[in-house]
């Protein structure tokens, strides 16, 4: 896919920081943020919600041609959980974003989430499902893990990211 801005995905475990990772990204960047689990609500791109697990089942052939149309421009930050499901060509940066449990579960504690939801969440940082999946899923060097423990760490992550990108423009003018 050729395009004249890169496309980034954001992923991690929920609560490591994508979405505020992603706002700041945009506004240092000048890339545009999209919310991918506010898009499968806002456009009903899922076969309903699932009581038990707390979350909606997706239609992933109705999200990826979503997607597909907004990302094929170029210049997008793809903020989700899950990183596995969509086609390795539409990325040029995959950021895994990693907190430690303490602070994962601070903002969980937070944002209300149910005991087994949390428990959830935490086995699943601690035991970097994303990162190994994202391993799985891309090309190793465009893989990069970044710690999400504080202010200074996403601000520095948002750096990092706008000196990545400058470097991308210029060996694909
Ligand atoms: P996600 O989108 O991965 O679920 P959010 O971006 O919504 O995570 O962040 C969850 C909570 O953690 C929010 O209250 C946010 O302000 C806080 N937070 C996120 N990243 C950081 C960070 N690097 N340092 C401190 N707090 C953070
Ligand atoms: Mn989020």
């Amino acid at each position: 896919m050729s395009r004249s801005l890169p496309n980034i995905l954001v992923t991690g475990t929920p609560g490591t920081g994508k979405t505020t990772t992603s706002e700041m990204i945009a506004q240092v960047t000048g890339l545009d943020h999209v919310n991918v689990g506010e898009l499968v609500k806002q456009k009903q791109l899922h076969e309903g919600y699932l009581e038990e697990f707390d979350t909606h089942v997706l239609d992933e052939d109705k999200l990826l041609d979503e997607l597909e149309e907004i990302l094929k421009e170029g210049g997008k930050i793809v903020d989700f959980h899950t990183c596995e499901i969509f086609p390795e060509r539409w990325f040029d940066l995959v950021l895994v974003l990693r907190a430690d449990t303490a602070s994962l579960y601070d903002r969980m504690s937070k944002r209300g989430y149910n005991k087994r939801k949390m428990d959830e969440n935490m086995e699943c940082e601690i035991m970097q499902v994303v990162l190994e999946t994202a391993h799985e899923s891309y090309a190793p060097e465009i893989v990069i893990e970044l710690p999400s423990n504080t202010i200074d760490d996403m601000e520095s992550n948002a750096d990092r990211v706008k000196q990545w990108l400058d470097a991308w423009k210029v060996n694909n003018q």
